[in-house]
C-alpha cells in the first residue's frame, strides 16, 4: 500500500441506522490523527433518543425482516458476499482505518482489512452449523432445545484495532441471526462506517446492523440500559467493564461478554533453542501497535543465565524500529494513540525509574516537530511486583524485566493478581511448557510462539478481570445463542 496525503481523505461522519447515513446533532467531538495531533473530523454525539430510535429500528427490523427467519445459509451467503466487497474495498478501507488511528497503512491493508472480511467468513460458517437438540425424554413426548437468536445485541468497540475488534462482536452476532447496534470508540468512529455501508450493498437488510457514534458516558451507557437490549458484548478496559456490567445489571440483567485489559508475561527459560528467534517474538509482542493489543506481552520473566544476553539483544531489536505517520508505508513503530495517553505511559516509566527501575531502552517520548504522539520502545529493568510499572495495564511500548531462577519461581511471578488474559512460554522442554501452561492463570497460553495465528478456531478472552467469554471459535459463535426448551406431548401415555 502506498503513501497516502491524510488531508485528501474523505472522512464521512455519521450515524448509520436503517441502512443509510443520519447525520448528527452540530454538538460533535474532535477527532484527531494520533500520527500529527490534527482535529480532522467533529463526530455526532448520540443521545439516548437517538440510541432508542437506533434500538427500536434494529427491533423492528429483527422481527420484521426475513434476517432471522431465513434459511442460515442463505444469511451466510450474504456475509460472504459482505466479506467479499470488504476485500474488495482495501484501497479505500486501509487509509480510512490508518488516518486516525495507530494502525500503520501497510498493516491496515495487508492484515487489518483482509482479517476482518476473513474473520466475517468464518462466523458465516457458524450460521448452520448449530440448531439445538432432542432431548431423551419419554418416547410420547418430544423434548427439543432450539438455538435462536437473542434480538438486537449492544456492540461496544475499543479504538486499538477499530475494524477487526468491531467485526469479532459484529460477525457472530449477525451469523447467529442478531441485529447489532454497534458503538465504535469515539477516537476511531470512521471506518466501521464504510463497512456498514458495505453490509446494506452486499443485503443485509435495513436495520439489521445500526451504528450509533459517541463517547462512552452518553452514547454507550444508554446502548447497555435500553430496555430492548437484550446483550451487550464488549471490548475495552477492565474498568470500562465493570460500568458496562453495572449499568446492565440495574436495567433488567442482561448478558454480557466482556473482553478487558490484561497485564501478559512471557517466560523464557535458558533452554530456548534459538535465542534469536525468541529475542524476536518477545519484541514483536510489546511493540506491536505500539504495545497498544489487549494481548501484548508486557511482563518478560528471564531465567538468570541468559537475562544480560536476551535483554542485550532486544534493546538492538528495539532499535531497528522506525517510528513514523500511519500514512508512510515505512513505518513500523506506531504512534500512541493521544497525547494524554502518552503522558500516562511516560509518568508510569518515570515512577518506575524513581521506585529503582532502570532504563535499557528507550524511556522517553520521540520528539516529532507537531502535536503527534509516539514513545520509544522501552525495556525497564530492576522491576519487582510491587511496583506500578509491573501491576498496571500500561498500553504502551514498555517492557518490564524480571529475573528468576527456576520453574516455581517463574510461576509466581507469572501470576497476576487480577489480570489473566493471555501468556507466553518459551523454552525447549516440553514437559516443563505444558506445567507452566497448566499453572498460569490466563485465558490463552503460547507455547514458544506469541499471538495468535491468522486461523480463527482457537478462542480468545479473560481470566479473573480479564473479561467474561470468549471472542472468536464456536465459543463466540454460541455466545449469541439463546436455548428455548420446547416439549411436545403426544399423549400416549396416561400418566403425565
Ligand atoms: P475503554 O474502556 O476506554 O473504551 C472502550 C469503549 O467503551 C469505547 O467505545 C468507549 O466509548 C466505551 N465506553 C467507555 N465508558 C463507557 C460506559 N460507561 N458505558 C458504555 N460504554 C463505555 O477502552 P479503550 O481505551 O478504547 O481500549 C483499550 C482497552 O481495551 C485496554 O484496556 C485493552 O486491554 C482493552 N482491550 C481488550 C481486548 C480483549 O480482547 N481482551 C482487545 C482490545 C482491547
Amino acid at each position: 500500500m502506498e503513501r497516502f496525503d491524510p488531508d485528501q481523505v474523505a472522512v464521512r461522519s455519521a450515524h448509520f441506522i436503517g441502512g443509510q447515513y443520519v447525520e448528527g446533532k452540530a454538538d460533535t467531538l474532535d477527532v484527531k490523527r494520533p500520527s500529527d495531533g490534527k482535529v480532522y473530523a467533529g463526530l455526532p454525539v448520540a443521545d439516548a433518543d437517538l440510541v432508542d430510535r437506533a434500538v427500536q429500528d434494529s427491533w423492528r427490523a429483527f422481527k420484521t425482516s426475513d434476517w432471522a427467519r431465513c434459511a442460515p445459509r442463505d444469511r451466510a451467503r450474504i456475509l460472504r458476499r459482505w466479506a467479499d466487497l470488504i476485500d474488495a474495498d482495501v484501497k479505500t478501507l486501509a487509509p480510512l482505518e490508518a488516518i486516525g488511528s495507530t494502525r500503520p497503512v501497510k498493516d491496515a491493508a495487508s492484515w487489518d482489512v483482509p482479517f476482518t472480511a476473513d474473520g466475517i467468513r468464518f462466523f458465516a460458517e457458524w450460521a448452520d452449523k448449530i440448531g439445538g437438540d432432542v432431548a431423551p425424554t419419554r418416547t410420547d413426548h418430544l423434548g427439543m432445545t432450539i438455538a435462536e437468536p437473542y434480538g438486537v445485541i449492544g456492540a461496544i468497540a475499543p479504538w486499538n484495532l477499530p475494524l477487526v475488534m468491531s467485526s469479532w462482536k459484529v460477525a457472530p452476532a449477525l451469523a447467529a441471526g442478531n441485529a447489532v447496534v454497534l458503538k465504535p470508540s469515539e477516537m476511531t468512529p470512521f471506518s466501521v462506517l464504510r463497512i456498514a455501508e458495505l453490509a446494506t450493498e452486499a443485503g443485509i437488510p435495513d436495520g439489521i446492523f445500526n451504528i450509533v457514534q459517541g463517547d462512552g458516558r452518553v452514547t454507550g451507557d444508554a446502548l447497555c440500559r435500553h430496555p430492548r437490549i437484550s446483550k451487550v458484548t464488549f471490548t475495552g478496559s477492565t474498568r470500562t467493564g465493570a460500568a458496562i456490567m453495572a449499568a446492565c445489571a440495574e436495567n433488567g440483567t442482561k448478558s454480557v461478554t466482556l473482553e478487558l485489559g490484561g497485564k501478559s508475561p512471557q517466560i523464557v527459560f535458558a533452554d530456548v533453542p534459538d535465542m534469536e528467534k525468541t529475542a524476536r517474538t518477545v519484541a514483536r509482542a510489546i511493540t506491536l501497535n505500539a504495545g497498544q493489543v489487549c494481548v501484548a506481552g508486557s511482563r518478560l520473566i528471564v531465567q538468570r543465565a541468559i537475562a544480560d544476553r536476551f535483554i542485550a539483544r532486544l534493546s538492538a531489536i528495539f532499535a531497528e524500529l522506525k517510528a513514523g505517520n500511519t500514512w508512510d508505508p515505512d513505518a513500523t513503530m506506531s504512534p500512541i494513540i493521544s497525547n494524554r495517553e502518552m503522558e500516562r505511559i511516560d509518568g508510569i516509566v518515570q515512577r518506575a525509574v524513581a521506585e529503582g527501575g532502570r532504563i535499557v531502552a528507550g524511556g522517553s517520548r520521540i520528539a516529532t516537530g507537531n502535536e503527534g504522539a509516539f514513545y520509544q520502545p522501552t525495556i525497564l529493568a530492576n522491576t519487582a511486583p510491587r511496583m506500578e510499572a509491573v501491576k498496571t495495564e500500561i498500553f504502551g511500548p514498555v517492557l518490564t524485566v524480571q529475573v528468576f531462577d527456576d520453574e516455581d519461581e517463574a510461576l509466581v511471578l507469572a501470576d497476576h493478581p487480577e489480570y489473566g488474559l493471555a501468556a507466553g512460554v518459551h523454552t525447549a522442554d516440553i514437559g516443563r511448557a505444558l506445567r507452566m501452561a497448566r499453572g498460569i492463570e490466563a485465558g490463552t497460553v503460547w507455547i514458544n510462539r506469541y499471538g495468535r495465528t491468522s486461523d480463527f478456531v482457537i478462542p480468545t478472552g479473560g481470566y479473573k478481570r480479564s473479561g467474561i467469554g470468549k471472542d472468536l471459535g464456536r465459543q463466540a459463535y454460541e455466545a449469541n445463542l439463546r436455548y428455548k426448551s420446547v416439549l411436545v406431548d403426544f399423549g400416549l401415555s396416561k400418566l403425565c
